[in-house]
């Protein structure tokens, strides 16, 4: 089958590398002249692991190819993808619909014969309905069907999820489209990964309050966290015992410094926004929203308290900027509201992060780039560890503090602990939502209950 892919971002590069591998013949299309240089030269413009391998077998193979030419692409094509950005719209937390629209509008201009537009951006309920009215205004005369096929690939692990997926979604509204659509799926199909067929609107839907439940889960487990650290709890513990209860699943139940990323923030304030439009308050959602802001501030108080109340002139190493450990994206990245808090009270900040520094240069400005995490704590009043890379989960503990002028370290994944971290020589650490995090009378209470533990988080 003959597939054009519109988009060759995250999901799009993914997408069309794996239908190539399924045999398909794809061709990936994007605007940017760069992205499409670079693949042509069988350069990857992101970082996903697997993907420079998968993409080169298939070039060679000779199913995949990369242009700029839409039309080109469109040509004979049975299926159109649009995977082009749906960022949220400035001013009102809607999904800007502006790419999908355009790509729509340049798809109907340039079809040949009948194909079916599948739609894998994430999109609002209806919007399907408008790509198939653009469609059919532009081009009269051509017979075509729309899908709408949500994607649920997670950056880092994209080609697994992709090829190994939970479920594939696709809502489609005749049987010729299912039959193509079947037909593109069929390998993970034969292999009995699920295909759920639903109508189109069912399908946007679908997407949504996926993304919306996982969101809505992880601030869950960030909010009991918080009160963990004042009733002297462990949210290690507290995750682990919910998380077995098969009803609630131990994925997502690692308390962190909030989520961020490129889907969970935008989708989550467009579903809000459907909501009001609708006079169905997504209330539920706008709570996990504000939830998840307040996190990220209190992420930023923790680490001035452990700079003893302030961080004017105190040297920070940060470990880990990108919203989540392999991927190069730095959208809505935690990194992104705590780096600039840090700056802007006045710390020399000193950032690592194996992936992130091609985009992050721009966004975090005022810091200074290393290349790792010794070279960040060198001389540092603090360390604090943003994402969890693997190279940052067995550092050398006792290196680190001897390197540094006070070794504190705020462990914002709780990667480490308390005794770890003690017995390596840090005077100081603080984590999320663990006894160490908490420096009141409970705390102090439990701590003489508990005699023979270490007293360390009492320096903080
Ligand atoms: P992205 O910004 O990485 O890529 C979008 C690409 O589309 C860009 O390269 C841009 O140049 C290109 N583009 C825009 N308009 C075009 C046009 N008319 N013709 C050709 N190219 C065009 O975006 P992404 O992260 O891949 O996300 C794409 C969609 O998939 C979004 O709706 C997103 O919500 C959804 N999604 C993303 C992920 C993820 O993990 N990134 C996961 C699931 C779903």
């Amino acid at each position: 089958m003959k597939i054009a892919v519109i988009g060759t971002g995250y999901v799009g590069l993914v997408s069309g590398v794996c239908f190539s591998d399924f045999g398909h013949e794809v061709v990936c299309v994007d605007k940017n002249p760069e992205k499409i240089s670079m693949l042509e030269a069988g350069r990857i413009p992101i970082y996903e692991p697997g993907l420079d391998a998968l993409l080169s077998t298939n070039v060679e193979a000779g199913r995949l190819s990369f242009t700029t030419d839409l039309r080109a692409a469109v040509d004979g094509a049975e299926a159109i993808f649009i995977a082009v950005g749906t960022p949220t719209r400035r001013g009102d937390g809607h999904a800007d619909l502006t790419y999908v629209f355009a790509a729509a509008e340049e798809i109907a201009r340039a079809l040949t014969g009948y194909a079916v537009i599948v739609t894998k951006s994430t999109v609002p309920v209806g919007t399907n309905r408008k790509v198939a009215a653009i469609v059919r205004t532009t081009r009269p005369d051509i017979d075509f069907d729309v899908a709408s096929n949500p994607e649920f690939l997670r950056e880092g692990a994209a080609i697994d999820d992709f090829m190994r997926p939970d479920r594939v979604v696709v809502g489609v509204e005749s049987d010729r489209a299912k039959g193509v659509m079947g037909s593109i799926y069929r390998p993970l199909f034969l292999r009995d990964f699920p295909i759920v067929y639903t109508d189109l609107e069912s399908a946007e839907m679908i997407k949504y309050a996926a993304n919306a439940f996982l969101a809505t889960k992880i601030t869950f487990i960030n909010e009991i966290a918080a009160l963990c650290e004042r009733v002297g709890a462990d949210i290690k513990a507290v995750a682990r015992g919910m998380g077995l209860d098969n009803r609630i699943g131990n994925k997502f139940l690692h308390a962190g410094p909030g989520y961020g990323g490129s889907c969970f923030p935008k989708d989550t304030s467009a579903l809000a926004r459907i909501g009001q439009d609708h006079a169905c308050p997504m209330q539920i959602t706008e709570t996990v929203m504000k939830v998840n802001d307040a996190v990220k501030r209190r992420m930023i108080d923790k680490i001035i308290d452990l700079c003893g109340g302030s961080v004017n002139g105190k040297t920070i190493g940060v470990l880990g900027v990108t919203f989540k450990p392999d991927t190069d994206d730095m959208r809505e990245a935690p990194s992104l509201t705590i780096v600039p808090a840090l700056v802007g009270g006045g710390a020399k900040v000193r950032v690592t992060d194996p992936q992130g520094r091609r985009e992050g240069e721009a966004l975090l400005p005022g810091v200074t780039w290393v290349d790792d995490a010794y070279s960040a704590a060198q001389d540092a009043d603090a360390i604090v560890i943003l994402t969890q890379w693997n190279e940052f989960r067995a550092l050398d503990l006792s290196r680190l503090a001897k390197s540094m002028t006070t070794p504190k370290m705020a462990d914002l994944r709780n990667i480490y602990s308390e005794e770890d971290t003690g017995a390596a020589g840090f005077t100081a650490y603080v984590s999320v939502g663990r006894r160490d995090s908490f420096k009141g009378e409970l705390f102090q209470q439990s701590q003489e209950a508990r005699p023979g533990r270490s007293s360390l988080s009492g320096t903080v």
